[in-house]
């Protein structure tokens, strides 16, 4: 059954990771997949092509989602190339770790301005359309750390636990549109943002979590399908850790 099938997805940071994983399942569930990489990244034309081959519109842009004119130009394009927006998923984030003592003011503002500043700007620009049609869904791709904190990761921590503040008070706003938002927060998930530490910290990870495993992109695009499709029109304001059991 394609829970999906001809709705309008807009994932922002999906090149690879989870968001390349949730753009591949919500096209095996019949969505049209509009993506975004940053600009640091050579285009993500093989995922493109995949995504087509599934029978869907697939397409990639190039769009800091930190960058508010850049967040509404890409709705704007969105909606001329694929008609219009059903469901956005604010995935797009970055990592800059470092202890208190020794983080620069830079590395906090950029790691801001990507994580939680990027999710301001695509809702507002979805917004509009949203409003109109009556209907919509969003998902924020927070963390566990958003809700426990980290050691080492305070710009990090921050940005995740403003998006579950923010995902709950658009839910509170919007609810009478029939706008949904909910947040994802993923445990220890294995992909190139967690590929950067050391075996032994991984395996540390690994066998704190109750499953006794990392998880996948796919774990965390099933939760998004959940959100993104009928199956739960009658959710919003909600945070799911998916994570493995870690926050337990
Ligand atoms: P990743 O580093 O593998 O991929 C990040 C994606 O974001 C890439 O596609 C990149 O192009 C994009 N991106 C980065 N900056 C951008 C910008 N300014 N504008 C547009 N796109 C941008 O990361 P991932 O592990 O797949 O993580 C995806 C999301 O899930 C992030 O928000 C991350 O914080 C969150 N998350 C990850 C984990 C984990 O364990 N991997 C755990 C909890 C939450």
């Amino acid at each position: 059954m394609k829970l999906l099938a001809g709705k309008n997805v807009i994932i922002t940071g999906a090149s690879r990771g989870i968001g390349k994983g949730i753009a591949e399942i919500f096209a095996d569930h019949g969505a049209n997949v509009a993506f975004t990489y940053s600009s640091s990244e050579k285009p993500a034309l093989e995922l493109e092509k995949a995504l087509k081959g599934k029978g869907v519109t697939a397409k990639a842009y190039q769009s800091d989602a930190a960058s508010f004119e850049q967040a509404d130009a890409l709705v704007a394009k969105v909606l001329e190339d694929f008609g219009g927006i059903d469901v956005l998923i604010n995935n797009a984030g970055i990592t800059k770790d470092n202890l208190l003592m020794r983080m620069t003011e830079a590395d906090f503002d950029s790691v801001i301005e990507t994580n939680l500043k990027s999710v301001f700007n695509m809702t507002k620009a979805v917004q509009r359309t949203f409003l109109k049609q009556r209907s919509g869904s969003i998902i924020n791709m927070s963390s566990v750390v958003g809700v426990k904190g980290n050691a080492g990761q305070t710009n990090y921590a921050a940005s995740k636990a403003g998006m579950i503040g923010f995902t709950k008070s658009v839910a509170l706003e919007l609810g009478s549109r029939n706008i949904r938002c909910n947040a994802i927060a993923p445990g220890f998930i294995e992909t190139e943002m967690t590929n950067k530490l050391d075996e032994k910290t991984v395996q540390g990870w690994r066998d704190a979590i109750p499953l006794k495993r990392g998880g996948s992109p796919e774990d965390i695009a099933n939760a998004c399908l959940f959100f993104a499709s009928d199956l739960s029109l009658y959710v919003t304001g909600q945070v799911l850790n998916v994570d493995g059991g870690m926050l337990t």
